[in-house]
């Protein structure tokens, strides 16, 4: 069989791009676009158009949720976590946006020759007590090994199931004008964290990383507030802005923040103003967005604020009916903006 790639071509454009570049796994447009232009249209399968965090599939009267996620972070250790921690709660955190209790889960090792060890022992062994907090069982693995210089000493990839509970409905299409919109803490601590690690930038503490498994913190707001929980998305890479630039877009209704509602500490504010980030576009491993029906609002806060991991937890904004698919801020000033998807990698390499 010869391989002639002149020969494929794209069912629809991508952009200008005949090769991929970083910004095509930053989960801004670029990834959107692969995923719609190439992946779903070869996979075609009703469980892909969905674009939840996992796929939903009845199984004999159940509901399981499935998710599959590859970890590349560079550097595998970091203030507040490792790639291991990364792995296993990343994949139970896309189990749990989908309001599903995480079961089990898989991992695919891909290690770089020459990898000590004692660094691959420390990470699985995170891997394997994050699964154990948890309440999660690591039931089938592989490895592979490549040549020195052809990884960056590990990555990983974990799936995931979970089991959806009788009554729950939650869907990125789900959002109503009046929803309002609520976050579990502050943003931009992960992507911080790797950031001052590999900038080498000090600060008067150090930012850590937030990863953390958000399937308790959901449990809890589903029982707090039967049925008004309607769309719950992680903010990982793309930060806030993406995962609301999705939901916009998927519930084809308005998005309408207050700046100065979201909660940053200073640490991270300082660091995005030194980088020039904007922390809405900055990745969190532990921190989810919930759409929850206006008159349902309050008692959800305030579920979230009883529990360890939504502490910080705020009233960021509110759904409205149009300009349908568009976020928008107001300002610190009073005045208003356009939070755009973002297109690619501001921060490469982050989970
Ligand atoms: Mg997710």
């Amino acid at each position: 069989m010869s391989l002639d790639f002149t020969q494929w071509s794209c069912p629809l454009p991508l952009r200008d791009y005949p090769n991929i570049v970083v910004g095509h796994g930053g989960g801004g447009k670029l990834t959107t676009e692969l995923i719609q232009h190439l992946f779903a249209p070869a996979f075609d399968d009703p469980a892909l158009h969905q674009r939840g965090d996992a796929a939903v599939l009845p199984l004999d009267g159940a509901r399981l949720a499935i998710s599959t996620d590859s970890f590349v972070v560079r550097p595998l250790f970091f203030p507040g976590g490792s790639i291991g921690e990364l792995a296993v709660n990343g994949t139970i955190n896309d189990l749990a946006m989908m309001g599903a209790q995480p079961r089990y889960l898989t991992a695919g090792f891909i290690v770089e020759e020459g990898l000590p060890l004692a660094q691959l022992g420390v990470i699985v062994e995170r891997m394997a007590a994050a699964a154990r907090a948890a309440g999660v069982r690591i039931v089938a693995g592989d490895t592979k090994v490549v040549d020195k210089g052809h990884g960056d000493g590990v990555f990983i990839n974990t799936t995931g199931i979970g089991v959806i509970p009788d009554g729950v409905s939650i869907g990125p299409d789900r959002a109503r004008p009046g929803d309002g919109v609520l976050i579990n803490g502050s943003i931009g601590d992960h992507g911080m964290a790797i950031m001052s690690v590999r900038e080498g930038l000090q600060f008067e503490t150090t930012i850590a990383s937030d990863t953390a498994p958000l399937h308790g913190l959901v449990a809890a707001m589903l029982e707090a507030a039967p049925g008004a929980v309607h769309v719950l998305r992680d903010p990982t890479r793309g930060g806030l802005a993406a995962a609301l630039n999705e939901i916009a877009v998927a519930s084809r209704v308005g998005i309408q923040i207050d700046e100065r509602a979201l909660p940053v500490s200073a640490d991270v504010q300082a660091a995005c103003e030194l980088l020039g980030i904007d922390p809405i576009y900055v990745a969190n491993e532990g921190k989810l967005v919930a759409f929850v029906a206006q008159e349902a609002v309050e008692t959800v806060l305030a579920c979230m604020r009883a529990h360890p991991l939504g502490r910080g937890a705020a009233v960021i904004g509110r759904v409205v009916e149009q300009p349908a698919g568009l976020v928008t801020a107001r300002t610190a000033i009073g005045g208003a903006r356009v939070i755009p998807m973002p297109l690619g990698e501001q921060l490469p390499r982050i989970c």
